[in-house]
């Protein structure tokens, strides 16, 4: 599918290693020396998905709880384009998720980039103690990050609702009052995050370095905050729906087998499904909704653009407070900004 393809992938988190302590005490990723020949790093950065078969890697330092990039040490803020291959780069991959049948192949391999002394050259060193670069560069990939993310979050909703609409047939449940409003809390979330991208999207704003259009910034963390915050929620919705349906689930096997194929066919059919096309859809819910895919899923969406925390602290620095202070203002009859 990716022939031909350059696939790259970030590697900004740092390791878990004592977010308490100051950065000077803390073993992370950081510029040893650095002349003519280029930067020499060492340390760590974790997590990065996709490493083990990426072309490229981006390592950058971005602001987090570890504090502001002010904050950090000059030796702690380096950005450069890796060749996974590149001399001294460890890549330590976890093991595969596996047990998921319907979900081959979709494991994505998340792991943790060792660095000891790593010789980066000039050409692709993106700054070396420069902190303002590197604000540029998070505010840069972050800005671009944050549609498409959301957009994918999109979609996922729509899946969502879609598999609720039809484990609800399924399990012969769709007319009753508690299912529709699983439903409609689903389906409410979807029409959000989907309306609120929409208005980014028709309202452009110029891109932070000045070249291209973006979507409103405003507009589209309102959705990403939305659809993050209500994530695990819609996915416990699910579970609830799929109650036993997602527990006592028949494989081919048990269709096939003579002694246990007729009862199977006969107990857990649908009342609008076959037992073996309903089997296939309570399984594919199960790996959604309650499988290790889908709790590394839920920590994905959870935590992947820096966490729900850091996610609602940009959209709260987005609003203009204008109005608000201007009426304030008025009412008291004095300037206060
Ligand atoms: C599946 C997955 C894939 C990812 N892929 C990448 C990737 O390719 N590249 C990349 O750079 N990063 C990736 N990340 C993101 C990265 O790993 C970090 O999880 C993310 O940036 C958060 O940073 P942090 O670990 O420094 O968390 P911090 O915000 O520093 O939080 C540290 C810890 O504090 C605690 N904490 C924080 N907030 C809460 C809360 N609300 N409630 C309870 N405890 C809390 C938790 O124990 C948390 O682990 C991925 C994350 C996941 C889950």
């Amino acid at each position: 599918m990716l022939e031909g393809a350059v696939v790259d992938t970030l590697a900004f988190a740092d390791p878990p290693v004592g977010r308490d302590l100051p950065f000077e005490k803390q073993d992370l990723l950081r510029i040893v020396r650095a002349d003519a020949s280029g930067v020499v790093v060492s340390g760590a950065k974790t997590l990065c998905t996709g490493a083990p078969y990426a072309d490229e890697i981006v390592v950058l330092t971005f602001p987090s709880s570890l504090g502001p990039l002010d904050a950090r040490p000059k030796e702690q803020v380096v950005g450069f384009v890796l060749r996974p291959s590149t001399p001294g780069v460890s890549i330590l991959c976890r093991q595969p998720l596996g047990g998921i049948p319907s979900l081959e192949g979709l494991d994505e391999i998340d792991a943790a980039l060792i660095f000891d002394d790593v010789l980066i050259p000039p050409d692709r060193v993106l700054y070396a103690g420069e902190i303002e670069t590197a604000k540029l560069c998070f505010q840069t990939v972050s800005t671009f990050d944050t549609q498409a993310f959301t957009r994918r979050l999109c979609v996922k909703y729509q899946a969502l609702f879609g598999l609720g609409f039809l484990m609800a047939d399924a399990l012969g449940v769709r007319s009753l009052p508690a299912v529709w409003q699983v439903l409609a809390d689903i389906g409410r979330h979807e029409a959000t995050v989907r309306q609120l991208l929409q208005a980014a999207e028709l309202q452009p704003a110029p891109a932070p370095l000045g070249e291209g259009v973006i979507a409103d910034p405003l507009a589209v963390h309102l959705a990403l905050q939305y659809a993050i915050s209500h994530h695990a929620e819609a996915l416990r919705s699910l579970e609830l729906l799929g109650g036993q349906g997602l527990l006592l689930v028949p494989t081919q096997g048990d269709l096939a087998a003579r002694e246990t194929g007729p009862w199977v066919e006969r107990f857990l059919k649908g009342p609008t499904l076959p037992a073996g096309p309903r089997a296939r859809l309570m399984r594919l819910a199960a790996e959604i909704v309650g499988s290790r895919f889908a709790s590394r899923q839920r920590l994905f969406e959870d935590y992947a653009l820096g966490g729900l925390s850091a996610v609602t602290a940009r959209l709260g620095r987005l609003f203009d407070p204008g109005a608000g202070v201007a009426l304030i203002e008025r009412f008291l009859g004095e300037d206060l900004t």
